[in-house]
């Protein structure tokens, strides 16, 4: 296809399942993706990175990967000026979100800023994300910060293995929406399932994780760039969970706007219009189905409303988790 001016339907995606040592099956039972197996970790369900890369469902780019589209048709993305420049400051499709399906708690973890990055890591990108619990356990927890009030307290408590006093795990529940900045002590907890959204870039500092083995060997730790890039004091715990469960139906509500993302929850009840102001808007149905434009949708499915569709009529019963930048 050369021209897509007029381009009007969603780009659907193929999503990229992946197993974990701690996942479980979930996303095979609740959300119906076809994937064997009992440690069913993560759906990478708008991913153009290479760890995992989506493709196009169906359509005119039918198996096109998203990387190979960001590359051929910017303008699908609004990446492209009247001359035919790039216009956005990406090189590569700029957001990853996933679906990611915790039986098991998730190693502490903790990422760099971009500053960091670039300067450690062969000039990738840091990474800053974001949670919404879809679902959790009654009394369920996640990790978010921690508790050191000086970086000496932290090296000690880090070295010394104090872990019971250095983690910060926050009670959660469903609707729960939690911004992971670079230096942000973070770990998914069992029992949580949860979506996150965030750069494209897969730097991550393994602080601790739990003395666990896979396949007889404890998993690398990072300790010392972990020292390096936490933040001290953390951001306080009331500063860190925003409830988004009950929001205004039928409009896009924005649960956060940073340098990286924005990301909305939408809740469908009937019909809506949804303008497209935005370069692109990735869309995760979360609850439910109905339609996008005309075309079927349900629980599990992930597209993207290009930069050419001008206005997309939602219909149905859903809940929508939408980003964009
Ligand atoms: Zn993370």
């Amino acid at each position: 296809m050369n021209s897509t001016e007029n381009f009007a339907e969603p780009l659907f995606l193929n999503p990229v399942l992946t197993h974990n040592i701690w996942g479980g099956t979930r996303l095979r039972d609740d959300y119906g993706y076809k994937v064997e197996g009992n440690d069913i970790g993560e759906c990478w369900g708008i991913s153009a990175h290479p760890n995992g890369e989506g493709t196009v469902r169906g359509g005119a780019f039918d198996g096109v990967k998203l990387s190979e589209l960001w590359e051929t048709h910017p303008e699908l993305f609004g990446n492209k000026g009247a001359d035919g420049e790039r216009i956005l400051p990406y090189d590569r499709f700029p957001l990853l979100t996933k679906i990611i399906d915790a039986k098991d708690d998730l190693s502490i973890q903790v990422h760099p800023d971009d500053e960091y990055a670039a300067e450690h890591e062969n000039g990738s990108f840091g990474k800053t994300e974001c949670w919404y619990v879809l679902d959790c356990d009654d009394n369920s927890s996640l990790v978010i910060g921690h508790n050191a009030t000086t970086k000496e307290e932290l090296k000690d408590m880090i070295n010394n293995g104090r872990w019971s006093e250095f983690i910060r795990e926050l009670p959660v529940k469903k609707g729960d929406f939690l911004q992971i900045d670079p230096g942000t002590v973070h770990a998914i907890k069992g029992g949580v399932l949860i979506l996150e959204t965030q750069q494209n870039s897969d730097i991550t500092y393994r602080v601790y994780d739990y003395d666990r083995l896979q396949n007889g060997k404890p998993r690398q730790l990072h300790v010392s760039q972990s020292i390096d890039v936490i933040n001290v004091p953390a951001k306080s715990a009331d500063d860190s969970i925003r409830h988004m469960a009950d929001t205004e139906i039928n409009t896009p509500v924005c649960m956060y706007e940073c340098k990286y993302y924005k990301v909305f929850k939408i809740s469908v009840d009937g019909s809506m219009k949804l303008e497209q102001k935005y370069p692109f808007m990735g869309i995760s149905i979360l609850e439910g189905c109905g339609t996008v434009n005309g075309f079927d949708v349900k629980k599990g499915d992930h597209l993207i409303l290009p930069n050419t569709v001008r206005e997309s009529e939602i219909c149905g019963k859903m809940e929508i988790i939408a980003s964009t930048v």
